[in-house]
């Protein structure tokens, strides 16, 4: 066995670090690992840019994240090139993500006015005198901490609705992804020169917890459960709202009316493309017993079509953390040690990099396969009674990301019922691609929404205005109220609410 690669490590510390490429462990690039004090003078550049970004009002903003959506769609290969080059995923996959996250720049500057403009709210009988309104007013500075398994979609999903919402960012991308972060802030910054509106700092776990008690007006955090944590508890001292888009142990439910080709076809990319490194992939699968048999036949069959590799042939790349290895491997070894089979590979299909498909079925619903994040391209599948079996297995977790339903007859009943931020229904992750939706998770998953008219307000604080247009006739907030005012009062407050 050659050893794996020495991919650099949250404790690694001093004033570069090399990203490597998980497929070759060649060096594609060497960053600074910054300090805490690098870390402030970011934020502190981004205060003072702040001001003039807001300045530059709705439409301003909608004109340089167009432009900047523009450089990013003219240069598509080379930003995936980058994207290939530190997580090894094939180039079409890195094509898939960035495309996403291009609809969802365009999306966020064509509706950060009509969502957090002026609107006017209604005052109510006994504040009629009152012109109520809201506007959502910028953060200021905000910070996003990004993972490496989406590089480009996932931190923009922040960026993107932060910026548009008339914020500066600081952006700390994953150490194991910083040219991605380099690229695309490189980007911004040619279509914003005059300020630093958008900035990247680099290094490992301690830049990022030097962002997150720095001064910045929010976070948004998208990575691990057990990190979010530790970013929650440091972000309490100094009360700096957090979001935290956490990790996934999503499932797929298979009714006895679904299309179990297309079922299939769903599971086996949802749970192999990107090497199962997808927070929102399919690990677990409920299946009705009257097409259990059949769904698991088809699944088995497609699963021999897909495979792991540096060629470009193959369907996915390497594991691009090397610790991830020994986790997906225990996994597989528990199920199997616990009764589970396996269909489709099994504990040798972990190598030194790569990840051969692995589906297991009979496995309790205990074991860490079922129960923890795998995070690689293995899937469990399990036959249920009814779907109300299917219900309670998928959502007996301490997780809550994503969801996927296939039923003709009941998915949108099935999919209300499931204790996840999102659900698709007969189609894999398609709330995704979809910018107007938004997108988050409940429990160890977290909370906060990015995308859509919800991931614009993460990023805004409600500005709540109530203007007198004329003096009541009933002047209640006086020391000058008289008795019979009180008494009209009562009445009135009476015949509004009173009823039975
Ligand atoms: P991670 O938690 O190890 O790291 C994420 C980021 O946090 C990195 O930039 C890292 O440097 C930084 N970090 C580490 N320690 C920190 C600290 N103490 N303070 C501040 N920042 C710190 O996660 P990862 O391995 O990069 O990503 C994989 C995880 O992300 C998986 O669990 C996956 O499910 C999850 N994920 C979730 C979503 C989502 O939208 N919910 C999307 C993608 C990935």
């Amino acid at each position: 066995m050659t050893a794996v690669q020495p991919k650099p490590t949250a404790h690694s510390v001093g004033e570069t670090f090399d990203s490597l490429s998980p497929a070759t462990d060649e060096v594609v690039g060497t960053y600074p690992v910054h300090s805490k004090e690098d870390v402030r003078a970011a934020i502190a550049r981004a205060r003072d840019a702040a001001e003039w970004w807001a300045g530059l009002g709705y439409d301003g903003r909608a004109e340089r994240l167009r432009r900047w959506k523009g450089v990013i769609t003219r240069r598509l290969p080379q930003l995936c090139q980058v994207v290939r080059d530190e997580t090894g995923k094939p180039i079409a996959d890195a094509q898939l993500e960035s495309v996403l996250a291009i609809e969802h720049i365009a999306w966020a500057g064509k509706h950060a006015r009509k969502i957090l403009g002026k609107q006017r709210r209604a005052a109510g009988l006994m504040m009629s005198n009152q012109a109520a309104t809201v506007e959502y007013q910028p953060l200021g500075v905000v910070g996003v901490i990004g993972p490496w398994n989406y590089p480009v979609f996932t931190p923009l999903g922040s960026i993107a609705y932060a910026l548009a919402a008339g914020n500066t960012v600081v952006f700390k991308p994953s150490e194991y992804t910083p040219g991605v972060g380099k690229w695309l802030v490189d980007a911004f910054n040619e279509v914003v020169p005059e300020w630093p509106v958008l900035q990247l700092i680099t290094g490992f776990g301690e830049t990022g917890a030097s962002l997150v008690t720095g001064g910045v007006d929010k976070i948004a955090f998208t990575g691990s459960t057990g990190t979010g944590k530790k970013i929650m508890a440091a972000a309490a001292e100094t009360l700096t709202p957090v979001i935290i888009e956490a990790g996934g142990k999503d499932a797929v439910l298979v009714d006895a009316d679904a299309d179990l080709e297309a079922a299939a076809d769903a599971t086996v990319w949802g749970a192999f493309s990107n090497s199962g490194q997808t927070c929102i992939g399919v690990e677990r699968v409920y299946v009705h017993e009257r097409v259990h048999d059949e769904f698991v036949a088809k699944v088995v069959e497609k699963s021999k079509d897909v495979r792991a590799g540096s060629d470009a042939a193959a369907q996915y790349g390497p594991v691009t953390m090397p610790s991830q290895l020994s986790v997906i491997k225990r996994h597989i070894a528990d199920a199997i040690e616990r009764g589970g089979k396996a269909l489709v590979g099994g504990v040798d299909a972990v190598g030194d990099r790569y990840v051969q498909p692995t589906v297991l079925v009979d496995v309790p619903e205990d074991s860490a396969a079922v129960q923890e994040e795998t995070f690689g391209p293995t899937v469990t599948i399990a036959k249920v009674r009814d779907m109300d079996e299917a219900v309670e297995k998928a959502n007996d977790t301490k997780y809550g990301l994503g969801s996927t339903v296939f039923s003709k007859s009941r998915g949108l009943e099935l999919a209300g019922r499931l204790r996840t931020g999102m659900t698709s229904i007969n189609a894999p992750l398609s709330f995704a691609g979809i910018a107007s939706l938004p997108f988050g998770g409940v429990g160890d998953s977290g909370f906060g929404r990015i995308h859509g008219p919800e991931g614009l307000r993460e990023f805004a604080r409600p500005k709540a205005v109530a203007r007198q247009r004329f003096t009541a006739p009933i002047v209640l907030t006086s020391f000058s109220r008289k008795e019979k005012t009180d008494a009209l009062v009562a009445k009135l407050i009476t015949v509004l609410h009173g009823k039975r």
